[in-house]
């Protein structure tokens, strides 16, 4: 199974990701995670990256695509794998296309937690709260100003994807509002469908 959770910041892509990690063996390719990973090993594309993410805004596509196809090659996507805050933009979106597209493979599809937005900003901040509460690092853009900044990218750059995703007949919407467990249910629904038709 090949998928992508699409969503705004705090939507729970990362939460529902891993519970699909759990349930289904496949790895969660989170170019968030990978961004973070290289700015804290300093690399080359962290160096170009951290500023950016800090204020908030999208990393260039040019860098988070060769990250993507670099990790769809490794052995343990062989199976499938689900994509978590990739493709942002139309360019990604193409771009992904086109990586599985050579080598094969398609996507099977996309996952819109459908959330409003109000309640956002609220999560966010709680799970600063409790990232700081168990000791463990916050998130430099997890605070309300940066936070303002993440949803008008979303909603000027990714929120196009969904338009985009539903004319090729790819997507379907899950009540991204309704409790943790309801969603990972909602989600084992839409699997379930999608590998019936398949
Ligand atoms: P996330 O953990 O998905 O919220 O991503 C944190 C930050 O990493 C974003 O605000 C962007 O600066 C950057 N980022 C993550 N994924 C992408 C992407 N697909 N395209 C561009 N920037 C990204």
């Amino acid at each position: 199974m090949r998928l992508i959770l699409l969503g705004p910041p705090g939507a729970g892509k990362g939460t529902q990701a891993q519970r699909l990690v759990e349930n289904h063996g496949i790895p969660q390719l989170s170019t968030g995670d990978m961004l973070r990973a290289a700015v804290k090993a300093e690399t080359e594309v962290g160096k170009r990256a951290k500023a950016v993410m800090d204020a908030g805004e999208l990393v260039s596509d040019a860098i988070v695509n060769a990250i993507v196809a670099e990790r769809i090659d490794q052995a343990d996507c062989a199976n499938g794998f689900i994509l978590d805050g990739y493709p942002r933009t139309l360019q990604q979106a193409d771009s992904v296309g086109e990586m599985l597209a050579e080598r094969g493979i398609e996507l099977d599809v996309v996952i819109e937690l459908v959330v409003d937005d109000k309640a956002l900003v609220g999560r966010i901040l709680k799970r600063a709260e409790e990232a700081k509460a168990a000791g463990e690092p916050v998130r430099k853009d997890d605070n309300a100003e940066v936070f303002d900044e993440r949803l008008r990218e979303y909603y000027k750059k990714t929120a196009p994807l969904i338009g985009y995703y539903y004319a090729k007949g790819l997507l379907q919407g899950v009540d991204g509002m309704a409790s943790m467990n309801e969603v990972t249910k909602q989600i084992a629904a839409v699997l379930e469908r999608t590998a019936k038709k398949s």
